[in-house]
This record gives C-alpha cells, structure tokens and sequence, in this order.
C-alpha cells in the first residue's frame, strides 16, 4: 500500500538530510524541503533531494502575485513537484502560483496555537477559494482533526496534515477524520530509527 506520509525534512545539516531522505525513501509519499534545509544549503539542495522521490518545497509563499510567481518558478525548475503557498494572502496570489506549479497546496489552517488568533477565523473561505483556484489540496492541522474534516468538507480537496507527533496530533485521529497525507517531521528525523518509525506510524492504518 502506498504511503501517506509526507517527511518534513526540517534538518539543517545537508549530509543528515540526504542520508535520511535516502533511509527512507520507500518508505514515504514526498520529502517536504523548506526554509531550514534550503536558507543553509541553497536551492540546490532540492534538486539532490529530488533524485530520492518527490519533493514539495514549502516557503508557504505569502508576498505579491509577482513575486510569489516567481518563487514557485525556480522550486519548480528545481525539480519540485509541489508547492505550498498561503491561502490568507488572496486569490490572486493562488492564482500566479498556481500558474508556475505541478501540484498546489494552500494553506488554509495552522497546526500551533498562535493558527486561533487569526487564521482559523477565515480557513473555511480559503479551502474553498483554494478549490476554486484548482489547487491540488489544502494544509489543514492535526492538531484538531475536527477541522481536518469541516476544511476538507467546504473545499472537496485533498487534506496534508501537518502536526502529528511532536505538536501533539494522532496519525490514526487525522486519517479518521479524512486526512489523505500526514506532514510528519521531528518524532520521525529525531527518532533512532527514521525507517523503523514510519513503519510503526503506517501499521496503524
Ligand atoms: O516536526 P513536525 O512534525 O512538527 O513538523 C511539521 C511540519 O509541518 C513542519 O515542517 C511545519 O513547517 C509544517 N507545517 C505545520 N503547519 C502548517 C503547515 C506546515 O506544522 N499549517
């Protein structure tokens, strides 16, 4: 059966990254590389990544159209083949980035606290203006499930839950309430065994 686990490869030493990326690689959907991994090794860091599997470069992309264009126009040509962009930013900026992407994915809801003072309040209305876009799926938390479900009802999209593990979130809770991928990072790139964790993540399905 196919995995549906998304590894957050928040590690900002390259040879670790690498040497789990390729532990693992079986093992996972898609390698997620973002701002750690890239600020300290540059782009090129995704293309190595990309020679394991499939990557999705998460800068949760929140500036002008333009720009925000422009930085998914070099992920991709990076070899990445998704793209998380923010949803609270506006359509218009879903809309560039759409245009320079393979697979989208918005950010409609966070997995920390902090998500309760803004962005939770208008996540509905970005699921669905993210559907309506022809993004690929949603970010939706782990953390409550509850909305893993409501998010993935408005929109019809694909749920990437991010959370499970060291914010607290359960695997079994996220696939329960729909969630088709599980953004894992710290309890799998912390753990002894990276290979042996997934397993047991993906033994509870
Ligand atoms: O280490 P941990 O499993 O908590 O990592 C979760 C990953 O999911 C991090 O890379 C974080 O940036 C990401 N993420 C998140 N909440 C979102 C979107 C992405 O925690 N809404």
């Amino acid at each position: 059966m196919e995995s549906n686990i998304i590894l957050a490869l928040d590690i900002e030493a390259k040879e670790r990254a690498l040497k789990v990326a390729e532990e693992v690689r079986d093992y996972v959907k898609a390698f997620k590389v973002g701002y750690p991994l890239i600020l300290g090794n540059g782009m090129g860091i995704v293309d190595e990544i990309a020679s394991f599997g499939e990557v999705i470069v998460d800068l949760k992309i929140a500036d002008i159209p333009d720009v925000s264009k422009n930085i998914a126009k070099i992920a991709t040509s990076h070899g990445a083949r998704g793209i998380i962009v923010h949803g609270f930013v506006g359509r218009d900026v879903v809309r560039d980035v759409r245009r320079e992407s393979k697979d989208l994915y918005v950010v409609a809801e966070m997995s920390h606290p902090g998500n309760a003072e803004f962005i939770s309040g208008v996540s509905e209305k970005i699921a669905l203006m993210a559907k309506e876009e022809g993004a690929d799926g949603i970010v939706a938390p782990a953390t409550h499930p509850e909305r893993i479900k409501a998010l993935k009802e408005v929109s019809g999209l694909k749920v990437l839950s991010p959370g499970v593990g060291t914010q607290g979130g359960s695997y079994k809770d996220a696939i329960e309430s729909g969630a088709d991928y599980l953004i894992i990072g710290r309890s799998i790139t912390m753990s002894s065994s990276p290979t042996q964790k997934i397993k047991e993540l993906l033994a509870q399905r």
